[in-house]
């Protein structure tokens, strides 16, 4: 059973600038009083009682905390401490100061599928390492792979966020309709029994856009999303890809496959030709292939700009809700509060949302 320090953080750690927030999380730079180190504090709200619609609840907490606790590798953020309040929880997290892996690219004029395959082989490295653990991280995406130091000559990659991650016991049946639209897979989407292939089709979609700027099923709406995952509507249009090697289509054709079993695993992965090429031809086509630069710069600006969108209005949305029940006009305390409310207010495609309640075992 983890442990959640009773003590004040703050005795500990001085609160820095925000990071970044999550759908319920903020996370802050905080140093280290006694040795003036640097670290990621991740801030998460806990739900008051049952009722609440607020926070999280905090066997789910106990279940993100486990897994980090379980995981070392040079791959994946490392968990330091984890404090605990009556209205939060505080996990201490190795500081991840690159920047998402998608921004680091889109500031590049060009990249070879070489040079991207060298952060696939991390990510994949990383994966491979969770799921030799049996666990699943559920919610790979952009955001959540980053870079330990974007000026390093060669970046390090860093998978974060294991808010939705499952550690699967010996026989067990486990069924979860939380994740991102995108990238979730269509058992996800079914409400089916899933195992550790459910990231490896997101790694399919992750690069699929990364070659192409593309993402392979995105609709108009979530639900038009969801539609096209679920008729498995994707294809490599020759505009998008003319500068794809055939071996990288062919490595997301072996991921962005329906039957869980058929799909790649993160071993099989690390071992197909385009990431591990065996032939000095294989080795050529890579360096001749490159990534869709142009294409890829503006599906990333477009992706910070829904980013920030979304989370200015749900923010202004749940101000606005607050101010009107409460009659309050701190509106501090809320931005934090936000994010944690923000899935009750959107308006997406019925239990597909991203969050922690969805989960049966
Ligand atoms: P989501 O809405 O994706 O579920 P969340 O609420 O669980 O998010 P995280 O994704 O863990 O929160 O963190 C939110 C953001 O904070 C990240 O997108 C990233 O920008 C930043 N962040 C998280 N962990 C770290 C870290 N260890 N170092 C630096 N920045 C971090």
């Amino acid at each position: 059973m983890a442990v959640f320090k009773p003590e004040n953080v703050e005795d500990f750690y001085e609160i820095g600038e925000v990071l970044g927030s999550g759908h319920f999380a903020q996370v802050r730079q905080v140093r280290e009083r006694a040795t003036g180190t640097c670290w990621a504090g991740k801030f998460l709200k806990i739900r008051k009682n049952t009722c609440s619609r607020l926070g999280l609840d905090r066997s789910s907490l106990e279940q993100e905390v486990e897994i980090l606790q379980a995981v070392q590798h040079p791959n994946i953020v490392t968990l330091k401490d984890v404090f605990e309040s009556r209205a939060e929880v505080v996990l201490i997290l190795e500081l991840v100061s690159g920047g998402e892996l998608f921004d680091f690219i889109a500031e590049k004029e060009n990249l070879l599928e070489s040079e991207a395959i060298e952060f696939m082989k991390q990510i994949l490295e990383g994966l491979g390492f969770l799921h030799s653990k049996n666990i699943a991280h559920f919610d790979l995406k952009p955001e959540n792979i980053m870079l330990s130091d974007k000026a390093a000559p060669h970046p390090n990659i860093k998978l974060i966020d294991f808010g939705l991650a499952h550690r699967f016991h010996q026989g067990e049946e486990y069924r979860s309709t939380s994740g991102t639209p995108q990238y979730i897979a269509p058992e996800v989407m079914n409400s089916e029994p899933l195992s550790t292939a459910g990231d490896m089709w997101s790694i399919g979609v992750i690069t699929y856009i990364l070659l192409s700027g593309l993402s392979p099923f995105q609709g108009e709406t979530d639900a038009e999303t969801l539609r096209n995952i679920s008729v498995m509507n994707y294809e490599f249009a020759a505009q998008y890809f003319s500068m794809t090697s055939s071996m990288a289509k062919d490595f997301i054709q072996k991921l962005l496959v329906k039957n869980l079993n058929d799909r790649m695993t993160a071993e099989e992965c690390l071992l197909h030709p385009w990431i591990k090429p065996i032939t000095r031809k294989q080795v050529a086509k890579r360096n001749r292939s490159s990534i869709n630069m142009k294409n890829f710069k503006k599906f990333n600006a477009r992706r910070k700009w829904k980013m920030s969108y979304n989370m200015v209005w749900m923010c202004n949305r749940l101000v606005r809700l607050k101010l009107l029940c409460k009659g309050s006009s701190d509106p501090d305390p809320l931005q934090r509060q936000c994010e944690s409310d923000a899935e009750d207010a959107e308006s997406k495609p019925a239990s597909l949302l991203r969050r922690r309640l969805s989960s049966s075992s």
